[in-house]
Order: C-alpha cells, then structure tokens, then sequence
C-alpha cells in the first residue's frame, strides 16, 4: 500500500542555513511518526514542508497523492487532507467553541451549518468537552483551547494529522489531558506526524520514532524501543530528558 506521507531526500535552506540535508521518510495509512530532536534541527519545518507551507530546493514529498513540490499542486485540495495543529491554538475569541469548529467546515467547505454543527458536535465529543460548546475560548483553560483547536481540524475530516509541540506552553495537568486526546485519535486509526518532547508519549504511542539532528534523519527506531538507542547523540538526548 502506498504511503500517505513520503519525503524523499528533501532539502531546505534559509539563505546559508541548511535545515533540511536530504531528509527521507515514509508514513503509511493508521501509523504514528513521532518527531524528536534538540531544538533547530528541522521539525517544524519538515512539518511545515509537508503542507506547502515552505517550498523545498531538492527532492520530493508526496501527501495523499499530491506531489508537494508539482508547480500543478492544489494546495487547497492538499489542506482539505491535511489538518495541523501548533504550539499557539489561535481560536478566534469572539466565537464559541462551537462556532470556531464549525467555520472552516461552512466557509471553505460550503456545507450547510446543520451539518456543520452536527460534525463540531462530533468532533467536540470527541476531545472530551461537548459541554463546552457555547464557552468562548477565555472562559476556557489551555489544554481545552488546545484541545477544540485539535476538534476544528478534526472537523475538516483531513486524512493525515501534524501536530507541532502542542504541550509546549501547557502545564503537566494539561499536558496530560491534551496528550490523552492525541491517544484517543491515535488509537482511532488516524495517521498522525508529531513533533514532541513528551518522551513518554513517543515511547507508548508512536509506532515509529524518528530523532532529527542537524537537518538529518539520524536515527529511526520503534517508540518502544526508545530506551535502547543505536546512535549515541540519540542516547545523550533520551538521557537529557528533553
Ligand atoms: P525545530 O522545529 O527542530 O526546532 P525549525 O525547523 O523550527 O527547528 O528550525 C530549523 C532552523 O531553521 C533553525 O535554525 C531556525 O532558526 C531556522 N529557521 C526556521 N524557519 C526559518 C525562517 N522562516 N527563516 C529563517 N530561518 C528559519
Ligand atoms: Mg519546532
């Protein structure tokens, strides 16, 4: 089966800075990538990549069957497929949680709003806060910001979930209940990419881990082996506790 998400020898540059240096990797339909790495080693930029966010130098990747790097790309089409969540949720605080869901879906869409709210509905279900849906985001905590960002992309029905540090600014209670949700969808089936320093949650969820180092893929191994690095730069990362 082919992959839903494949680089092949992608290479990026910020004038001078190499920050991606011929970086290849596969995500099949259901996996779970986990992205690790000191800080500056590429992560959010391959992320980044794999939605046309950046455009690349050199190689190839493929997303659903669009070829990012085509000068034909649909890159509406593209993120109707992909759905990405980030460190900063910015939900719109003049709108209810529920109205933040259902906008994408009505406006870049076009479905009608009863079905809409049907599906923000779901999605709010789904992250665990279905009675806070007429809550605007200040009357809410982070991790459930966090937490209806993660609904509103769900509610777009992408095919393949990124998801970059999005613990980062929370607390571990609300670490926690965010990571539960990130789980629960891994656990559904959901094709998911993420970018994290929960070590803990790489070890247990992902099925794949993959430790970046300067622009490099430089070591790929099950999450569960996470404990027994082959490379050791990866060994003196898992042992920083980053
Ligand atoms: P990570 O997510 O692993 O911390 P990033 O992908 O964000 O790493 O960044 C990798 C390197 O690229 C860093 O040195 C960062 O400063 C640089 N970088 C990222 N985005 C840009 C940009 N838009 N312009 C210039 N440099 C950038
Ligand atoms: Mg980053």
């Amino acid at each position: 089966m082919s992959a839903v998400v494949k680089l092949a020898n992608v290479h990026k540059s910020f004038g001078p800075l190499k920050v991606l240096d011929g970086v290849s990797f596969e995500v099949g339909r259901g996996e779970v990538v986990a992205l690790i790495g000191q800080s500056g080693s590429g992560k959010s930029t391959a992320l980044r990549c794999i939605n046309a966010l950046e455009t690349i130098e050199e190689g190839a990747i493929e997303v659903c069957g669009h070829a990012i790097h085509a000068p034909t790309l649909d890159k509406r089409a593209l993120r109707l497929s992909v759905g990405i969540v980030f460190q900063s949720y910015n939900l719109f605080p003049h709108l209810t949680a529920l109205q933040n869901i259902m906008l994408a879906p009505t406006c870049v869409k076009g479905i009608t709003r009863k079905e809409a709210r049907e599906i923000a509905m779901d999605c709010l279900t789904r992250v665990g806060l279905a009675e806070k849906a007429e809550h605007y985001p200040e009357q809410l905590s982070g991790g459930q910001q966090q937490r209806v960002a993660i609904a509103r992309s769900l509610a777009m029905q992408p095919q393949v979930m990124l998801f970059d540090e999005v613990t980062s600014a929370l607390d571990p209670q609300l670490t926690s209940e965010v990571l539960k949700v990130m789980e629960d969808l891994a656990r559904g089936g959901m094709t998911m990419i993420l970018v994290t320093h929960e070590m803990g949650f790489a070890r247990r969820v992902a099925g794949t881990v993959i430790y970046m180092r300067q622009g490099r893929v430089w070591e790929t191994l099950p999450g569960r082996d996470l404990d027994n690095p082959r490379t050791p730069e990866l060994r003196d990362f898992v042992g920083s506790g980053l």
